[in-house]
Order: structure tokens, then C-alpha cells, then sequence
């Protein structure tokens, strides 16, 4: 249930943002989440419903873009993106020394604003929650 602070969290930023876009009612929020975290979409979307009511995020559209983790081997230096479930151990030499980088993200990456003329304004934010 550790959606329900998260969310909270992503909703300030955004309405925070929504803000200094002019405070413009939100369409659309891009949110990256780790493949590596434990975030379920359709809990975030129930509590940002929930949340967002009465707010200029009210009715927003919440898109998920899920990033890969980083495998790095120690024994031979093998990289690659990998997905949950993750291997236990390096696909080219098979040693279990790896070191898995990354994948826990999970913050807004961008908010779109609804302008009375319909035009179309991203909001690039920078504000990483963990
Ligand atoms: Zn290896």
C-alpha cells in the first residue's frame, strides 16, 4: 500500500507544476517507474483519482514508462538492460558476481496542460521521487 504516499507526492509536484504553467488544468502526466520497483500502475491510478479530485490534476491521464535496470559482471564486465524478473548471475560467463544498477526510479517526468486555446505546452520538470 505504499502507493497512497507516493502518489500523494507525485500529485504536489504536479500541481505545483501546473502552476507555473499557468495554471492550466492537467491532461496528460508522464511518470517513469524502475522496473525494479515494487509501484503497481493501477494502484497509483486509484489513489491519483482518489487524490486528484476538485485539483487541476482532476481526470489527468497518468502514462507509465517502465526503465530497465543495469546488470554489470564483475568477471567479465558484461552489461546489459535487464527487466524484473532479474537473472542471478551474468549471461555471458555465467559467474553470480553481478552488481544490478538503476531500476528503483520512479518520478514525474513531464506534465501537458490543458491552455484555453487547446494548444499544446509540455512542462518539462526535473523532480525524481524515491
Ligand atoms: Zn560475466
Amino acid at each position: 500500500m505504499h502507493e497512497l504516499p507516493v502518489t500523494q507526492g507525485i500529485l504536489s509536484v504536479v500541481l505545483e507544476a501546473a502552476e507555473q504553467a499557468g495554471g492550466y488544468p492537467v491532461r496528460r502526466i508522464d511518470l517513469v517507474i524502475g522496473t525494479l520497483s515494487s509501484i503497481v500502475d493501477d494502484s497509483v491510478q486509484f489513489y491519483f483519482d482518489a487524490l486528484s479530485a476538485g485539483t487541476l490534476a482532476q481526470g489527468a491521464q497518468l502514462s507509465f514508462r517502465r526503465v530497465p535496470a543495469t546488470l554489470t559482471c564483475w568477471a567479465c564486465g558484461y552489461q546489459a538492460q535487464v527487466i524484473a524478473p532479474l537473472p542471478d548471475c551474468c549471461a555471458a560467463c555465467g559467474s553470480p558476481h553481478i552488481l544490478i544498477q538503476d531500476g528503483m526510479e520512479f518520478y514525474v517526468e513531464a506534465i501537458e496542460v490543458k491552455e484555453p486555446n487547446d494548444a499544446r505546452s509540455d512542462c518539462e520538470i526535473n523532480s525524481h521521487q524515491q
